[in-house]
């Protein structure tokens, strides 16, 4: 099983590369590799687990933090807040389409992979469609909005190399821009 030890901090150059798109069938590796990666997240919304192994909770979790530089992410999101619930293996994860509205959770994000918070508003679209391939290659469209939404790109960030404090306005860190929605 992954643990804390496994995922890369800030810092480590692979965070910052552009990772690799995949082709299909995906090998058994590739495969057990996202399969873990869910299971980390499981593990990580388990108290007992989480308590046991020292893991810190996450939503979701990019291949590139693990030191896989592979375009695949695992998203588990039991209740979104409006009784939802997201459960998602993605290879080639890919934004189609956005609102040009934005949304941003009013506390900021954080990351497994960057121990210390970060305080900052990061804004990203409200409304996301996005298109993937699950794990066996089949073709996955989702329409997002709100805090899936931004757990889903900061995610498919991650497979561009980029960090969510990179969003951070530094002259304003803390001003929502105009017709954001706090989510
Ligand atoms: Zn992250």
């Amino acid at each position: 099983m992954l643990t804390m030890k496994d995922i890369i901090r800030d810092g480590h150059p692979t965070l910052r590369e552009k990772a690799q798109e995949l082709s299909f069938p995906l090998s058994n590796e590739d495969k057990e590799t996202l399969k873990a990666m869910r299971e980390f997240l499981i593990n990580s919304q388990d108290d007992d687990i989480a308590n046991k192994y020292g893991l810190r909770s996450g939503v979701g979790l990019a291949a590139p933090q693990i030191n896989v530089s592979k375009r695949m992410i695992a998203v588990y999101l039991p209740d979104d807040g409006n009784g939802k619930s997201y459960d998602y293996m993605l290879v080639n994860p890919k934004v189609m389409s956005y609102s040009v509205q934005e949304a941003y959770l009013p506390t900021g994000e954080g990351c497994l992979s960057v121990d210390e918070s970060i305080p900052g508003l990061v804004h990203r679209h409200n409304r996301v469609t996005i298109k993937a391939q699950d794990i066996e290659g089949n073709d996955i469209k989702l329409r997002l909005k709100g805090y899936p939404a931004i757990v889903f790109q900061h995610e498919i960030d991650h497979l561009n190399g980029v960090m969510f404090y990179d969003h951070i306005d530094e002259a304003n860190p803390l001003t929502p821009h105009n017709d954001a929605v706090e989510v």
